[in-house]
């Protein structure tokens, strides 16, 4: 086996580099290979032919840009990585333009990047493009930073500009922590401090980028504790041999080690590391290896193995920073597919905690994220993944979101912790925070149940004033339902409060549990493959949003009843609002108590403006459709 492990080879410098389309990345680049000698005589043979047409000098971004070309011709995508060499180090460049590489370097776990060269363009100085490279390196683990300040032939090598913009830069930075962040004026086009020191910068006293990247300390910045073996294949040549197939995504593992195997949290030992030359006593990332095991246990593609003492969280709700990168912005409710390793899953965007503004890193709350835009957003997985923080494993803490429709592309995502100060969804208790490591998966599938019923299940959730018309529509709508065919069930507040949530009252604390029960029920019966119908007042936000999180945002169908409180106390069915009045009942909503409307619910109905039939027939349009959407996924 020629492979030899990441974190002990000093004299490999694995580079990304960033810029805007027109800094010069390209030329850089192109300027890099062929000062180095890594380019192939007949491709160097076709681009002098060109400049002596041209009567030019050499067109370096042509290097790049030819092989760009080859790539998107599909050739292999291995491609977009280029390698060459000095004395002193190899090089792997990322080279890939604008968004690819954002998404490369995640879904890759380019995140293997030691250094990011992050191109300014001296006449531009900082732009917010830039910033946003830098944020992007820096939420990525790239430790190390490059600003090359590009086309300072066309600034007549001011030392002036220069000092601006590595002192602007440099304050924007020092909140990004990076280990090491190296200014160096260049102009890649005529080779100034690229390759040797240009005499038209005297007053730069620093080495040239090639120096730079041959001598930069690079440290074992490396995982190899955290065992993680994502199985990509099972394989069984024969009735003798049963081995698991994968790449080491970090850690190390050797034969007798006892490992765990995730999400059943079945347990076996290691029995053999096998590959085409033969065993091993030990591999690491990222080496790809066969791993057979003792017992005779159900592992599967996507499933991961790793040590019992080190494991990751099975998790149903991630929250990572993600940057987009779709024309179309990312919503709460919206439904994707996760990639994530070797196992594709489906979720629904849950929350957008905030979106950080690339200029001032100032976190601020945002419904969508537009293109471009970097923010911390909540996910629902429709099955767990096993997933650990990106910032403790790359490999296991990054995924791709992909759009479930188009099939692009339009997110990279980043494992953080959750959080759960003002969180909108409460903290677990601890007795159930495992709960999906110990969940029986059963036998019988989500699309075997609705296939069997006919219909995909979802939870439609009335919320409003006392009186607005709650239990009546939720009748009436569950009454048309079922006619169409439909297995549904509302869960009525007044109904529970005499069994489930006897023991709640109405305070804030009360109510946020009687909501989170009712949650609780109305997932299980989603589950069963029920359509459900709530009607509860759930007054409070968060305790709303809680609940889109229980049940999961793809099936959630949150329907606000707006009827004011005069035309809710006009009506007053069960004569609730007089006994409030008179008895000066604490904590009655619309008196005592406030209601917070929904910002973003998905239909509104006033019931004091349209009739039931109106009503009924307004959610049936939502509610059918979603169910139908929610069926061809
Ligand atoms: P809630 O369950 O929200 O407390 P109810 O359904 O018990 O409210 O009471 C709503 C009252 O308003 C009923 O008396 C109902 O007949 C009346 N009503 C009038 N118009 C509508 C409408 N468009 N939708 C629902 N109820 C309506």
């Amino acid at each position: 086996m020629s492979a030899t492990p990441y974190a002990f080879e000093p004299d490999l410098l694995r580079l990304t580099t960033a810029g805007s389309v027109d800094d010069g990345k390209s030329t850089l680049i192109g300027r890099l290979l062929h000062d180095a000698n890594a380019l192939y005589e007949d491709h160097l043979d076709a681009l002098r032919r060109k400049a002596e047409r041209d009567g030019t000098a050499l067109d370096f971004a042509l290097i790049t840009d030819g092989l760009r070309a080859e790539r998107e011709q599909g050739i292999t995508i291995d491609v977009a990585y280029r390698y060459f060499a000095t004395a002193k180090r190899r090089f792997i460049i990322a080279d890939t333009p604008g968004h690819v590489q954002y998404t490369r370097n995640m879904a890759t776990g380019a995140s293997t990047a030691d250094l990011a060269v992050i191109l300014i363009d001296a006449r531009l100085g900082v732009q917010t493009q830039s910033k946003r490279h830098g944020f992007i390196a820096s939420l990525l683990g790239v430790p190390r930073v490059v600003v090359a300040v590009n086309k300072m032939d066309l600034v007549d090598y001011d030392r002036a500009v220069f000092d601006r913009i590595r002192a602007e830069y440099a304050e924007f930075a020092a909140r990004l922590g990076f280990a090491d962040l190296t200014f160096i004026p260049i102009s890649a086009l005529i080779g100034d401090n690229v390759v040797s020191r240009s005499s038209r910068t005297p007053w730069y006293d620093g080495v040239p980028l090639l120096t730079h990247l041959e001598n930069v300390y690079i440290g074992g910045d490396r995982n190899l504790i955290d065992f993680r073996f994502p199985v990509q294949r099972v394989v069984r040549p024969h009735q003798n041999f049963r081995g698991y197939s994968g790449q080491v995504a970090s850690g190390v593992v050797r034969p007798g080690d006892e490992i765990v195997v995730l999400p059943s949290g079945r347990r076996s030992r290691v029995t053999r590391i096998a590959t085409y030359d033969g065993d091993l006593d030990h591999a690491h990332a990222p080496l790809s290896v066969t791993l057979c095991l003792a017992d005779d246990i159900d592992v599967g593609r996507g499933d991961v193995l790793a040590h019992p003492n080190n494991v990751p969280r099975v998790e149903r709700t991630i929250e990572a920073m993600v940057v987009w990168m779709d024309e179309r912005p990312l919503a709460t409710g919206h439904a994707y597919f996760v990639k994530h390793g070797a196992r594709t899953v489906r979720a629904a965007c849950s929350g957008i905690v905030y979106r950080v503004d690339p200029d001032t890193l100032h976190r601020e709350s945002a419904p969508q994220l537009l293109l471009n835009d970097i923010g911390r957003i909540r996910l629902t997985l429709f099955q767990p993944l096993c997933v650990d923080e990106y910032r403790k494993n790359h490999a296991t803490g990054s995924f791709i979101l992909i759009d479930a429709e188009s099939n692009a592309t339009v997110g990279a995502g980043m494992i953080i912790e959750r959080h759960t100060a003002h969180d909108l969804v409460p903290a677990e208790p601890a007795s159930t925070v495992s709960r999906d490591i110990s969940w029986e998966q059963g036998k019988v599938g989500e699309d075997e149940r609705a296939r069997l019923l006919g219909q995909r299940p979802l939870t439609i959730w009335l919320t409003g004033l006392s009186g607005s018309g709650k239990s009546t529509i939720a009748c009436e709508l569950e009454r048309r339902l079922i006619d169409a065919g439909r297995a549904c069930y509302v869960l009525d507040g007044d109904n529970l409060r005499h069994g489930l949530n006897r023991d709640l009252g109405f305070s804030a604390q009360n109510r946020k549990e009687n909501i989170r029960r009712v949650a609780e029920v109305a997932r299980l019966m989603n589950e069963a493959g029920l359509i459900v119908i709530t009607a509860f007042i759930s007054p409070y936000r968060d305790d709303r949003a809680a609940a889109r999180g229980i049940i999961g945002a793809h099936r959630f169908v949150e329907a606000h009843l707006s009827t004011d409180l005069a035309a809710c106390e006009r009506r007053d069915p069960k004569g609730l609002y007089a006994k409030a009045r008179r008895d000066q009942i604490p904590e009655f909503t619309g008196i005592s108590a406030p209601y917070e409307a929904p910002e973003n619910a998905d239909i509104v109905l006033d019931t004091a403006a349209e009739d039931l039939e109106t009503c009924v027939a307004r959610l049936l349009e939502i509610a059918l459709p979603t169910e139908a959407r929610l069926e061809r996924r």
